[in-house]
C-alpha cells in the first residue's frame, strides 16, 4: 500500500496495450516525486496476471480514498519522455477521432522493441569535432600522412563536426586517421548533435519557372503550420521541389519526415535522396526492415541526430526533436490508409500533426484525391501546380482503342501488338499494364459448367499455371490445379479471363526474340527480385515491361515510349463509389510512365466502352475535369467528401452471429441519431465470406463530422451492453476508402 501523506498519493494514469477504451490508474512507486517524472516514460506494469508495458499518460495526486484494487508500477523504464507532449496530444486526438482504444494508440507509435520493453538507447554513432588546435594548424603540415591531410580538410568544411557514418559516407579509410588525428588532439569526440548540412553532393537542378515559384512558395512557408498541395503532373518534378526545400529545411537545423506509399517499390527515390544529402545521415522506416533498424530510426529522430526519415504510414508517428517539415508524397495513394486494426488515415493525421507541431505539410501528387481538391476549392489548403513536364520530356498523347469486334489474342488487339512491334523497332520500352496476377482468374468446366471457387471465400481460386497451383487471392489458400472437372469428372477445364502470367505467355510467342519483365506480386517475391527487375529496365535490357499496380507507383522508367492499359474496363462496373476515382488515378499514374525523357510517349487504353464519360471527361479534358465532375457527382448524391462516413465491420463463423450483433447495435441507436445520421444496414458485405469468416457490415452516413462522432462515441459505450459482441469480431473504420 502506499502511503497516505497530507499532500495524498501520486497516481499514474497509464496506457496499456489492450483493446479497452480507457487508461489505467497505477501507484506510483514511492520514491517518486512527481516533477521527475513526465508524461511519454515507459513503464512496467501488472495487468491483470501478466505483465505489460504502457505509458505514462498523467501523473496526478489523489487525496481521497483510495481503491484497494490499486497496485503499484513495477518498473520505470525511461528517464526521459520518450513521446512528448505534442506526440501524445496527437495519439489522443487520432484515439478520439478513430474511436480506437489509447493504448493500441500508443503502441502503434512505437517500434516494436520499444513496445517490448528494450532500452530506448541508439547504437551509438560517434562523432567527432575539430580541437582548437585543429582549427588552428596548417593542413599543409599534414601533407606527408595524406589520409590526416584529407579527414582534417573535411573536418574544416564541416565546423560543427562529422560523425561515423558521414565520415564512411567520404571514405572508407578514416579510421586509422581519425585515430592519429585524435592521438594528436587535433579533434576530439563530441556529443551527438544533429549533423550540419554536408556541402558536397548533387548539384540541384534548375528549378524552372512553375518549380521555383512552388519552392519559393513553400520556402516562406515555413515555421508555421499550413497544408500545400503540390499538385504537378507525372514527371514534373515534385521530387526536385521536395528536394531544395528539404535542403532550406537542413539548412535552419530542422527535421524533415518523408513518407511515401511503399519505399520497397521506389528504391530510385532513395537513391536520389541519397545523391543530395550525400553525407548525411537518411534514416528509413518501412516493413523490410528489421525491428532494430526501426527502432534506430525512430530513436534518432527522436534525440535530433538524424534530419531526414523516409517512411511508410506508421513512420508517421515518430517523434522528431526539432520538426520542420512533413512531405507525404504520392497523397492519393490507398496505402496511406490503414486497413486492419487501428484504422487510420496517415494524410490526415499527418495534418493533425503538422499544426500540432506548428510544420507545414505539404501533399504532393500527379492525381490528387478528391478529399484534397476539395479542401483546396474550401480554401483549407493552398494549391501549388506544375502544369508541364520538367526538362525536355513532353506529356504522352493518349488514345482509347475500342477493341469491340477487334480481334485478339488472348487479350492484345491487333492495333496494339502493331503498336507495340511499332516501339520495339524504334528502340522504346514498351510498358503493359494489367491489374491482375496469375494466369486467368476464372477455371470452368467447358462440360457442366463447375468454376474452382474458394471454398473460405466468396471468389473464385486464380490459374497459376507456372506453379500448377489454384490460389485464392483473398486468403491465400492453394490447392493443385485439376486435371480433370471435379463434378463431372469428364468435362475439359477451361481458362477463363486474363491474368499478367497469361499475356506474358503470348507476349513469349509474339515477340520471342524480347527480352519480358514481368513486375508483379508473384514475381518479385523473392528478396533482391525486384531490384534486379529495375535494374533491368533502367539499364534498357528489358524490352517489354508487363506487370500489375506496383507499375503505377511513381516509377521513373526514362526509356518507355509505349504504355498500354490492357483492360480499363473491368474497372467501370465496380458498387464501391471509390471506384471511378482509383480508376482515373491509376489511368494517369500508369500512363505517365510514357515519355519522360527526351523520346515523346503514346498510351494506348483497350476498352470496350469508348464513350464511358469517365474515359472521354480524363482522356480529352484531363484529370482536373475529370475530378471537378467527379466531386459534383459526390456532392450530388451527398458523399464524401459532402458527408461523413463510419463503417462498422463484424464478422464470424456463423453468418447469424455478425448479423444479429450489428442489428443489436442498431438498436442501440436513438430516435433522434437515426433522424440525424444516415444509417444503411445491416447487410452482408460485397464479400460475404472471406477466410472462413461470414461478414456483414452497417454504414454511418453523416452531413456533418460533429452528429458522426456524437454519434459514435455513444454507440461506443453502449456497445459493452450487446451479448453477442465477444462472439464476433468487429471493427470501426472511420473514413473507410474501401466498403469491402
Ligand atoms: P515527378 O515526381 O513529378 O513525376 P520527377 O521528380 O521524378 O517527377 O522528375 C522527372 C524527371 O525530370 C527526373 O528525371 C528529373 O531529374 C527531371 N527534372 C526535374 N526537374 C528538372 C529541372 N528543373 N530541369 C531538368 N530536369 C528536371
Ligand atoms: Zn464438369
Ligand atoms: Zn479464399
Amino acid at each position: 500500500m502506499a502511503k497516505l501523506t497530507k499532500d495524498g498519493v501520486i497516481v499514474f494514469k497509464v496506457a496499456v496495450p489492450v483493446p479497452l477504451y480507457q487508461v489505467f490508474d497505477y501507484l506510483a512507486p514511492q520514491e517518486v516525486e512527481r516533477s521527475t517524472y513526465a508524461p511519454g516514460i515507459r513503464l512496467q506494469v501488472p495487468f491483470g496476471k501478466t505483465v505489460k508495458i504502457g505509458v505514462l499518460i498523467e501523473v496526478c495526486r489523489v487525496s481521497g480514498p483510495l481503491s484497494d484494487k490499486l497496485k503499484p508500477v513495477l518498473k520505470i523504464l525511461d528517464q526521459q519522455p520518450l513521446l512528448s507532449s505534442q506526440d501524445l496530444a496527437l495519439l489522443h486526438w487520432a484515439s478520439r477521432y478513430y474511436h480506437h482504444p489509447l493504448g493500441d494508440v500508443v503502441s502503434a507509435a512505437l517500434p516494436a522493441g520499444l513496445r517490448q520493453g528494450r532500452p530506448a538507447k541508439l547504437k551509438a554513432e560517434r562523432y567527432y569535432q575539430l580541437t582548437d588546435d585543429g582549427l588552428a594548424i596548417d593542413s599543409q603540415l599534414l601533407k606527408r600522412a595524406l589520409r590526416q591531410y584529407f579527414v582534417i580538410e573535411l573536418f574544416k568544411q564541416q565546423p560543427a563536426g562529422l560523425s561515423e557514418a558521414q565520415l564512411s559516407a567520404y571514405t572508407c579509410h578514416w579510421r586509422p586517421a581519425v585515430k592519429a588525428l585524435l592521438n594528436k588532439q587535433l579533434i576530439r569526440l563530441v556529443q551527438p548533435v544533429m549533423p550540419p548540412i554536408a556541402g558536397i553532393g548533387e548539384i540541384p537542378l534548375i528549378a524552372n519557372l512553375a518549380q521555383q515559384q512552388a519552392i519559393e512558395h513553400l520556402q516562406s512557408a515555413l515555421g508555421h503550420f499550413g497544408v500545400f498541395l503540390l499538385h504537378g503532373v507525372t514527371g514534373s518534378g515534385k521530387t526536385e521541389v521536395y528536394l531544395q526545400l528539404i535542403q532550406t529545411v537542413l539548412e535552419r537545423g530542422q527535421q524533415v519526415l518523408v513518407l511515401l506509399p511503399e519505399i520497397t517499390l521506389t528504391p530510385q527515390l532513395e537513391q536520389r535522396f541519397k545523391q543530395r544529402f550525400t553525407g548525411i545521415e537518411i534514416c528509413l522506416s518501412h516493413s523490410k526492415l528489421t525491428d532494430s533498424q526501426r527502432q534506430n530510426s525512430w530513436l534518432a529522430m527522436q534525440q535530433g541526430t538524424a534530419p531526414i526519415l523516409l517512411g511508410t504510414r506508421s513512420a508517421l508517428f515518430t517523434p522528431l526533436a526539432k520538426p520542420g517539415l512533413i512531405i507525404l508524397d504520392e497523397e492519393h495513394d490507398a496505402s496511406f490508409k490503414q486497413q486492419e486494426g487501428f484504422r487510420f488515415s496517415a494524410r490526415d493525421l499527418a495534418i493533425v500533426r503538422g499544426k500540432l507541431l506548428g510544420v507545414p505539410v505539404l501533399l504532393g501528387s500527379a492525381t490528387p484525391s478528391l478529399e484534397s481538391l476539395h479542401n483546396v476549392g474550401q480554401q483549407r489548403y493552398q494549391l501549388l501546380s506544375l502544369p508541364e513536364r520538367a526538362g525536355q520530356a513532353k506529356q504522352p498523347v493518349v488514345q482509347l482503342l475500342d477493341i469491340r469486334n477487334k480481334k485478339m489474342h488472348e487479350g492484345l488487339s491487333d492495333v496494339l501488338v502493331e503498336a507495340i512491334r511499332k516501339s520495339l523497332d524504334e528502340q522504346g520500352q514498351v510498358l503493359l499494364f494489367l491489374n491482375r496476377r496469375g494466369y486467368a482468374p476464372t477455371l470452368i468446366c467447358h462440360a457442366c459448367g463447375w468454376v474452382a471457387r474458394c471454398q473460405r471465400c466468396d471468389a473464385n481460386l486464380v490459374i497459376h499455371a507456372h506453379e500448377h497451383l489454384l490460389r485464392c487471392h483473398h486468403c491465400a489458400k492453394e490447392q493443385p490445379l485439376p486435371q480433370h472437372c471435379p463434378a463431372c469428372k469428364t468435362g475439359s477445364l477451361t481458362a477463363l479471363g486474363l491474368g499478367t502470367e497469361r499475356v506474358e505467355n503470348t507476349l513469349l510467342s509474339l515477340f520471342p526474340d524480347k527480352n519480358i519483365v514481368r513486375l508483379d506480386r508473384d514475381s518479385t517475391q523473392r528478396k533482391g527480385r525486384l531490384q534486379d527487375y529495375l535494374q533491368q529496365i533502367n539499364s534498357g535490357h528489358a524490352d517489354i515491361i508487363l506487370g500489375t499496380q506496383m507499375l503505377s507507383k511513381g516509377h521513373h522508367f526514362p526509356k518507355v515510349t509505349l504504355v498500354a492499359i490492357i483492360d480499363v474496363d473491368s474497372g467501370l462496373f465496380s458498387l464501391d463509389f471509390h471506384a471511378p476515382e482509383k480508376l482515373a488515378q491509376m489511368i494517369v499514374q500508369v500512363s505517365g510512365r510514357a515519355g519522360r525523357a527526351d523520346k515523346p510517349g503514346k498510351v494506348i487504353l483497350q476498352t470496350r466502352q469508348p464513350e464511358h464519360p469517365l474515359l472521354t471527361t480524363l482522356t480529352q479534358q484531363g484529370y482536373n475535369e475529370f475530378a471537378q465532375a467527379a466531386l459534383a457527382e459526390r456532392k450530388a448524391a451527398l458523399l464524401p467528401p459532402y458527408s461523413y462516413q463510419a463503417l462498422m465491420r463484424a464478422q464470424a463463423t456463423d453468418p447469424h452471429l455478425p448479423l444479429q450483433f450489428l442489428r443489436d447495435v442498431a438498436a442501440l441507436l436513438t430516435a433522434h441519431q437515426v433522424n440525424a445520421v444516415q444509417i444503411l444496414g445491416p447487410v452482408a458485405a460485397p464479400m460475404a465470406k472471406r477466410a472462413g469468416l461470414y461478414r456483414y457490415q452497417l454504414l454511418f452516413n453523416s452531413k456533418t463530422r460533429l452528429v458522426l462522432h456524437e454519434l459514435l462515441d455513444e454507440l461506443i459505450v453502449k456497445i459493452a451492453q450487446v451479448k453477442g459482441r465477444k462472439k464476433v469480431r468487429w471493427s470501426l473504420d472511420v473514413d473507410p476508402i474501401d466498403l469491402y
